[in-house]
């Protein structure tokens, strides 16, 4: 049973003695009626057996309805009515003469009005019952609708809990992820290969990555290998030519800009075909090698070396003046010619350069001019004995003296 249809019930249990009340005193008035009307003792006899079922009625509803102040004061309103009227009752069933006389008139008026007065309680008391009960139903309504706001609030906030845990788990396990994976083949396609995924996935995802590094890392390697193949000599691991003079055009252009000095050395084996012809290819080989390694010992980091033919070697000195190119060039010489070659366990053997330079802007604005600059100094190098340095400038200077 709903709580509306139980309050209702009970409503109803208090309503009904109130109506039943209500009819009796009625039904004591038309008794009183009929006597004052017929003289029947019949009709005294009714009104005094439903007097008594009246009193019992008031002690009844007074006893079993759960009061609130208005409801008693409405009682005791009606009762003491009823107890009134009963008095002026007396007076006329007493009354043995039965002829309408002023007198029992005048008691009949007054019974009249005192049971109106007890009816008029008894409704005000049931349009308080019904009344209270619809304050009930309406507090009642207006409590379930509290309470289904509240549960549909605490519905739909649990609702978008579940939703954002949801989103936040899908978050975390895929879509970020899947972000980082999508990093990775940004960088990829921007040719980073150096760049790798860091997921500590363990799932599918994180496989995914694992095999993305591994093939990035492949992808670098055989980069870094083929820009060697270009780049790089097979034999020393110097630039190589081309390389060189991309690397001396750039710097030409940068010293150019800032108007900086820059030096450009060449040095050549002297007599290795002989050197060639006396312990094979492979001493040449190896001879070269080590010219190579010496050169680089002995320069800067920023300084380039390259081959830049069969027994030639080239080399940038990037803000260098002349002077100190030629101490540069002196050092090479001199390393060169100190070294002790191994040319196999038991032959060791030594090889000297000559070497020619020349410096921007002093001897040459354009790279091939000063590529020229310093081939001249260096023939002049060979043609004077070989294993020398000549300087291109002070060359300039001999053949002005000698004109
Ligand atoms: P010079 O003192 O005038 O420079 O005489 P040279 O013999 O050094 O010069 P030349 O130009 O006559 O000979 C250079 C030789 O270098 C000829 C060539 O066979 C040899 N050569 C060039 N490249 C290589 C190489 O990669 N390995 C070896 N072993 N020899 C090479
Ligand atoms: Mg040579
Ligand atoms: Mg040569």
């Amino acid at each position: 049973m709903s709580k509306f249809e139980k309050n209702e019930n009970a409503t109803l249990e208090e309503l009904f003695p109130v109506t039943e009340l209500e009819s009796l005193i009625v039904m004591a008035s038309t008794s009183a009626d009929d006597y004052l009307s017929y003289g029947t003792p019949d009709a005294r006899d009714r009104f005094l057996q439903i007097s008594g079922e009246i009193d019992k009625a008031f002690v009844t509803i007074l006893n079993t309805s759960n009061d609130t102040p208005e409801k008693t004061a409405l009682l005791f309103v009606a009762q003491k009515a009823w107890q009134q009227a009963k008095i002026s009752s007396q007076a006329i069933f007493t009354n043995s003469h039965l002829a309408r006389t002023k007198f029992t008139a005048q008691e009949k008026k007054r019974l009249d009005v005192q049971l109106e007065q007890a009816t008029e309680a008894l409704d005000r008391l049931q349009e308080l019952l019904t009344h209270l009960q619809i304050s009930d139903n309406v507090a009642q309504a207006r409590n379930t609708k509290l309470w289904v706001k509240a549960i549909v609030v605490v519905v739909f906030g649990l609702g978008l809990g579940v939703a954002a845990i949801a989103s936040l788990t899908l978050a975390r396990s895929v879509l970020i992820p899947l972000q980082i994976l999508a990093e990775g083949v940004k960088h990829l396609a921007e040719e980073d290969l150096s760049y790798r995924i860091v997921l500590t996935n363990q799932d599918e995802l994180g496989q995914l990555a694992t095999m993305f590094n591994q093939m990035a890392e492949k992808l670098e390697q055989s980069q870094t290998a083929l820009r060697n193949l270009a780049t790089l000599d097979g034999l020393t691991g110097v630039f190589n030519r081309r390389e060189f003079n991309q690397k001396l055009k750039t710097e030409i252009e940068r010293s150019h800009r800032y108007m900086h000095p820059c030096s450009l050395i060449m040095l050549d084996i002297d007599y290795f075909k002989k050197l060639n012809d006396t312990h094979g290819h492979q001493g040449g080989d190896k001879a070269l090698k080590v010219v190579a390694e010496i050169v680089k010992r002995e320069i800067r980091p920023v300084d380039v070396v390259a081959r830049y033919g069969g027994e030639e070697f080239a080399v940038i000195l990037p803000e260098t003046l002349n002077d100190s190119a030629a101490i540069v060039a002196e050092r090479l010489r001199h390393a060169v010619a100190v070294e002790a070659i191994a040319i196999s366990l038991e032959l060791s053997i030594h090889v000297t350069v000559s070497v020619g330079h020349a410096t921007f802007p002093i001897d040459a604005i354009l790279e091939e001019k000063l590529l020229g600059a310093a081939d001249k100094a260096l023939y002049a190098a060979k043609h004077s004995g070989r294993n020398r340095v000549v300087s291109y400038n002070s060359l300039q200077q001999t053949v002005e003296q000698a004109g």
